[in-house]
């Protein structure tokens, strides 16, 4: 582990402190940056060891159902994906698919369902995935089209989701679905719908940069029970948003740890490398790029914990996680960048770690709300407590 200072602010709990050294010990064997192609095998395999290791119990709440507390801990998810990231992107994101994929559940969930999701999510025995995201509803999600009609004891699902990580290896997809109690964003409820569900199915899969298991979904006269659906009828939208607070916290964690492992590779380059009868790192140019990245990634680390910290003590957290998503994922991009620079043409080899990291970096500014939309949040949330009348 290396600059492990930011561990003893105070927002962190003694806990969190010995969970962030003991999963970077684990991670520094367990989960390599580098992965080969088959990353739907890799990701089972993570799911598995994660689990086995005790570490996606983090993922999920309540200890009845294999939670490590009674609630999510989102320092704890924070610190995680913080941890994972800066040794693996694919480790990163397959906790991370874990908590946000079940995460309706453990926020909102029935005891019923819990004990059927949760605790073999919790043990790595179930892959988990979040379905909200439309061909045509990506950041207006409220324009959402995949339609669920109440037949007797069941919903009947049509239409597709797209965009959505795990598709093709999760057994079991949350999926949010419009329902029609009101107009609008109150007209929508969220359904877990098992990847064997008649009627569902894995319309195409979708290649990215930073490759992970990624598909659009279709659903033809799925037939769903009614018992699968997750918090009230037409309460979908909310149980989505709520679970966004916890998870778009934890995004901006993993850019953090995207930023981190970036200043490491680059003071290790600069520290090296010889030009001109001295090191790369002996320049004052490149104390300035080093001094911007460190306080960029510990400005997005003040923001983040202080977002987790808000959430552990019961508040709500809208305005300060889309702070935290912001500006740790903006930053990250940044701070990724000036590594690859310092790299100089090493940077731009296929594979090499600043490499893997320009491009893991980049959708993060796009899920679970695009830059754009965070700034949005924050605005209206900072008119709304001025008083300002809405438009
Ligand atoms: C790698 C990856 C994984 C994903 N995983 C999931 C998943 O597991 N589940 C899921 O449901 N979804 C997932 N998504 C979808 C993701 O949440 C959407 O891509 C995101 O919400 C943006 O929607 P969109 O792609 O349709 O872009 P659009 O909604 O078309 O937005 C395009 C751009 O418009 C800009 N913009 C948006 N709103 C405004 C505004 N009001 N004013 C000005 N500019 C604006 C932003 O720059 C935005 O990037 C994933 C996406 C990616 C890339």
């Amino acid at each position: 582990m290396s600059d492990t200072r930011y561990l003893d602010w105070p927002f962190l709990d003694e806990r969190h402190r010995s969970l962030a050294r003991a999963l970077d010990a684990w991670a520094l064997g367990n989960a390599a940056h580098g992965h080969g192609p088959d990353v739907d095998a890799e990701c089972r395999a993570l799911v598995r060891s994660l689990g086995t290791a005790g570490w996606l119990r983090h993922a999920v709440g309540g200890v009845e159902f294999g939670g490590a507390g009674d609630a999510l801990d989102t320092r704890a998810l924070c610190l995680i994906r913080e941890t994972l990231a800066r040794h693996s992107g694919l480790a990163d994101f397959a906790f991370a698919m874990q908590g946000l994929g079940s995460g309706a559940i453990s926020l909102a969930g029935t005891p019923a369902q819990k004990q059927r999701y949760l605790t073999r999510v919790a043990r790595g025995e179930a892959i988990a995935a979040f379905a909200l995201s439309e061909p045509d509803a990506g950041s207006d999600v409220g324009a959402m089209a995949c339609a669920g009609r109440v037949d007797g004891a069941d919903v009947v699902i049509d239409g597709q989701k797209t965009w959505i990580s795990n598709g093709g290896i999760a057994d079991f997809y949350v999926t949010f679905v419009r329902t029609g109690e009101a107009a609008g964003a109150r007209g929508i409820s969220a359904f877990i719908v098992d990847a064997d569900t008649p009627g569902f199915e894995v319309a195409e899969r979708i290649e990215v940069i930073a490759p992970h298991p990624l598909a659009r979904l279709r659903f033809t006269n799925c037939r769903v029970p009614l018992a699968q659906r997750v918090g009230a009828a037409g309460e979908g939208f909310k149980v989505a948003m709520r679970t966004l607070d916890v998870f778009r916290t934890s995004v901006a964690a993993a850019a953090l740890g995207f930023a981190r492992r970036a200043l490491e590779e680059a003071l290790a380059r600069a520290t090296q490398r010889r030009m001109f009868g001295q090191t790369l790192a002996d320049f004052q140019l490149t104390q300035a790029k080093l001094a911007q990245m460190a306080t960029t990634i510990d400005s997005a680390a003040l923001l983040v914990y202080r977002a987790a910290w808000l959430r552990d003590q019961g508040q709500s957290i809208t305005r300060e996680a889309a702070m935290a998503k912001m500006v740790a994922t903006e930053g990250a991009q940044k701070v990724i960048d000036d590594a690859v620079q310092i790299f100089g043409g090493l940077g731009v080899v296929s594979g090499h770690p600043v490499e893997r990291l320009y491009r893991e970096i980049r959708s993060l500014r796009i899920y679970e709300g695009a830059t754009e939309v965070q700034q949005l949040i924050i605005g209206r949330d900072l008119l709304k407590a001025f008083g300002a009348p809405r438009t």
